[in-house]
């Protein structure tokens, strides 16, 4: 199979998916996730029509980006979507557009501090530990809807975010834990979204974009709302 025959299967549960839900397949972004693979499979996936691309490691990012970048008339849109070291986060505001990982106060600080140096506006999601796994980045919030000390700490968190002048929080983010059905992931993401919600009405703000679902579990997550989906393996293969 050819990356454009994987990029035509996935966008075929895409379309399943949101079927099955009433949705309609252009709300739901495909961000293919291209950590550790070369930048040839990268424009054959934009020859494919892909325009959205996600890495996980700087250090891997700052040849690879600018190397596709040069090669295509359009450069795609880059997301961030791995743990953010603190002296990495001017790397991250130079080179991406998005990032899906804001996992703590302290780099949410950064990353706006660095765009300000940079006259950049990063957008960004909030990476939310939904599952309570401990291996797990994010923000606390498991058990939110009941446990009133995580939410409280959750609020508070999100809104110092909000503040921040360069960085313009779109919504939240989060990985379920690996499991063989992947119908037991929807109650992971169905938290995610009835989370953005409740904090879209009790804050008052517009949360539209929810990432969540990758290659084991992405048509449950359409199902339950995501916006952005963030698939590797089943595009490029398996990684080494
Ligand atoms: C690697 C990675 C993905 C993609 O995983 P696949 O199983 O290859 O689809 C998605 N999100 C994050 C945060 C990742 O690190």
């Amino acid at each position: 199979m050819s990356i454009s025959d994987n990029i035509a299967s996935v966008q075929d549960e895409i379309a399943s998916a949101c079927s099955r839900v009433g949705r309609n397949t252009d709300t739901v972004k495909l961000v293919a996730v291209s950590k550790t693979h070369p930048p040839e499979m990268i424009l054959e996936a934009i020859d494919a029509g892909l325009t959205d691309f996600g890495e996980n490691r700087v250090e891997e990012s700052q040849k690879k980006v600018p190397q596709v970048n040069e090669q295509v008339a359009n450069a795609p849109t880059w997301h961030f979507i791995g743990h953010i070291q603190s002296r990495k986060a001017a790397d991250v505001t130079a080179l991406f557009d998005v990032v899906h990982s804001v996992d703590r106060i302290k780099i949410a600080r950064y990353l706006s501090d660095k765009g300000q140096e940079q006259d950049r506006h990063l957008s960004a999601l909030i990476e939310i530990n939904i599952s309570g796994e401990d291996a797990k980045y994010g923000f606390n919030g498991y058990n939110w809807q009941i446990d009133q000390r995580v939410r409280d700490a959750l609020w508070q968190n999100i809104r110092t975010m909000l503040d921040l002048p360069h960085l313009d929080i779109r919504g939240l983010m989060t990985m379920a834990p690996f499991y063989d059905k992947m119908e037991t992931t929807r109650p992971i993401f169905a938290g995610l979204a009835e989370l953005r919600d409740e904090l879209q009405s009790s804050l008052g703000i517009a949360l539209p974009e929810l990432s969540m679902g990758m290659t084991n579990d992405y048509p449950v997550a359409i199902e339950e709302g995501a916006t952005m989906i963030r698939v590797g393996r089943a595009i490029f293969g398996e990684r080494q």
